[in-house]
């Protein structure tokens, strides 16, 4: 058997070209070594499985439907047939309230439907994970992905960028990040529900208000938090002073106002500096969008309402342009209010021209946003953009090779690590309102937002144009390195000082 040559060159993932840029930041500041290899590798990497019991479904019948052509209809109450994504119902019990139930080998024909292969109920498992990247300036924090193309390499790519994210907000957070490989649109309401517990009741010895603390992310919310919470907190004797241990709540239950948009806002906030740099606002400006969801939907929702257009958006379901702009709170209705558009999305919208997914990266604007996944704006994609700027909203979302074209091509950056800060810095005024039983207003929230990003984002840029400053707003005099470089080493830099100080001044345990 031939020996198997080991060459000794590290393997490249999603991983490893994610922590380019900290490599590049850590050379550049001469991060301490020990400091380095701290941050190189997560703390904890969590993988554990969670099961479940999936209901009866109807799925399509699309073969041998000829012996079934004399099969009568059934009727059964609707109110007891859940759609699904894929065309199939979860069937619960009470469709068969005054029903009338014609089956034959299993299968049975819904009025005005067609015809479905009864598919028994039955366990399955689910791959979860939490992984806990740093923890040196506070509890671990970060986002629940429910998604169906997750892996172990993107939540320690997804954890270490809140290790850089909580500390460029400066908020006294660590971060992590965690999810469950599962596409939420094809369970039920009550099996999303039960897979929601099954998963904090795994998840629960790990983390804690003080230790560490999810959010939503993509294919979680408000709803899901309720129920890790519920789940968190169930039986605990002084449960009402867990109630940090997730952000981004009902702001019934100890959520903050402003929560739900302030990802989106944060976003704004730094687009508005962005222009303010040069003498302008956003007013008459335009923007393409990729992503209809929490971040994207509020954000051009927020900079539509600052007098920007919204020429084109792309999502999972299709892309949609008109050159004299999009009504967004339309589209937001189209969404979100229309029960019949279970996908969620702006494909169809009638008031636009369909157009393919790539067409969205040649439309001529000012701004493009990708608040959708990562690895979206590649090499091809930044040489095709026609924009002067590109505000990431999603994590991500521009490869190492799209950095270098934007670069080259002149195309001013707001990376995401100050541009999505938005979220985890209302995350944590959330958690300080839970730990002081307080509710803040909206405005007091917002406020503190804008001058928290505004002057976060302010030391970024001085420190990429090599302009130390100490004024009445920002002091990025600590952290300039004696040369420019671009926003993203910029942020990387901001980011690494801070944690290293942690470490300079607190030394390490053994
Ligand atoms: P969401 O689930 O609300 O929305 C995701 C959007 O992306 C949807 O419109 C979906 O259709 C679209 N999408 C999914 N796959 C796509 C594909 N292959 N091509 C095009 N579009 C696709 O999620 P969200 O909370 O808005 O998060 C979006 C991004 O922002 C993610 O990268 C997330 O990590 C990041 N983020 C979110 C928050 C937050 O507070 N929600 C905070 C920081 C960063």
């Amino acid at each position: 058997m031939a020996a198997k040559v080991v060459t000794g060159e590290p393997r490249t993932t999603i991983y490893t070209e994610a922590m380019e840029v900290f490599h590049r930041a850590a050379d550049l500041i001469g991060l301490d070594r020990r400091v380095r290899m701290e941050l190189e590798e997560p703390d904890y990497e969590h993988i554990f499985y969670v099961t479940v019991k999936l209901h009866t479904r109807l799925a399509p019948l699309t073969q041998e439907t000829d012996k079934f052509k004399d099969l009568p209809d059934s009727e059964l109450l609707p109110d007891g047939l859940e759609p699904l994504l894929d065309g199939s119902f979860v069937f619960k019990r009470r469709a068969l309230i005054g029903a009338n139930l014609q089956m034959r080998d299993g299968v049975v024909r819904l009025k005005g439907k067609g015809l479905y292969k009864v598919v028994p109920g039955r366990p399955e498992r689910f791959k979860a994970y939490r992984v806990q990247h740093n923890q040196a300036r506070g509890p671990y924090k970060g986002g629940t992905r429910f998604h169906q193309d997750v892996s172990l390499d993107l939540f320690k790519v997804l954890a270490a960028e809140m290790t850089w994210k909580t500390a460029i907000a400066d908020v006294p957070f660590g971060g992590g990040k965690g999810g469950i490989k599962v596409d939420p649109r094809s369970l039920s309401s009550e099996e999303l529900e039960a897979l929601t517990l099954r998963y904090m009741y795994r998840l629960k010895p790990l983390i804690g208000p003080d230790l560490d603390i999810p959010a939503p992310d993509v294919g979680t919310d408000g709803t899901i938090m309720g129920l890790l919470l519920r789940q968190y907190t169930d039986g605990e004797r002084e449960r009402h002073k867990l109630r940090g241990v997730v952000t981004g709540k009902d702001t019934r239950i100890g959520g903050s106002e402003g929560r739900v948009k302030a990802t989106g806002q944060g976003l704004a906030y730094c687009i508005q500096e962005s222009f303010a740099e040069r003498g302008t606002t956003p007013a008459g400006s335009s923007f393409i969008l990729q992503g209809f969801g929490n971040v994207g939907s509020n954000a051009a929702e927020i900079l539509c309402g600052l007098g920007a257009r919204l020429l084109a958006v792309n999502d999972a379901g299709g892309t949609i342009f008109n050159p004299a702009g999009i009504d967004v709170n339309d589209l937001i209705s189209y969404v979100y209010e229309n029960p019949r558009n279970l996908r969620r999305t702006v494909g169809g919208y009638p008031k636009a021209q369909q157009i393919s997914k790539g067409d969205l990266w040649d439309v001529d604007a000012d701004i493009a946003i990708p608040a959708a996944l990562g690895g979206e704006i590649t090499g091809p994609v930044a040489e095709r953009l026609k924009v002067k700027l590109v505000a990431e909203g999603a994590n991500g979302p521009t490869t190492p090779e799209g950095d270098r074209v934007l670069a080259k091509r002149g195309i001013e950056l707001i990376p995401d690590i100050i541009g999505n800060a938005g979220g985890v810095t209302v995350s944590y005024y959330e958690w300080i309102q839970n730990k002081r039983m307080e509710h803040w207003s909206e405005t007091e929230v917002n406020g503190r937002l804008e001058q928290a990003i505004k002057s976060n984002y302010r030391i970024i840029r001085d420190i990429a144009r090599n302009m130390p400053r100490r004024t009445a707003t920002h002091n990025s005099s600590r952290y300039c390195i004696g040369k420019e470089i671009d926003m993203r080493t910029a942020a990387m830099v901001l980011a690494l000082k801070r944690i290293e100080a942690h470490y300079q001044l607190e030394g390490f345990s053994q």
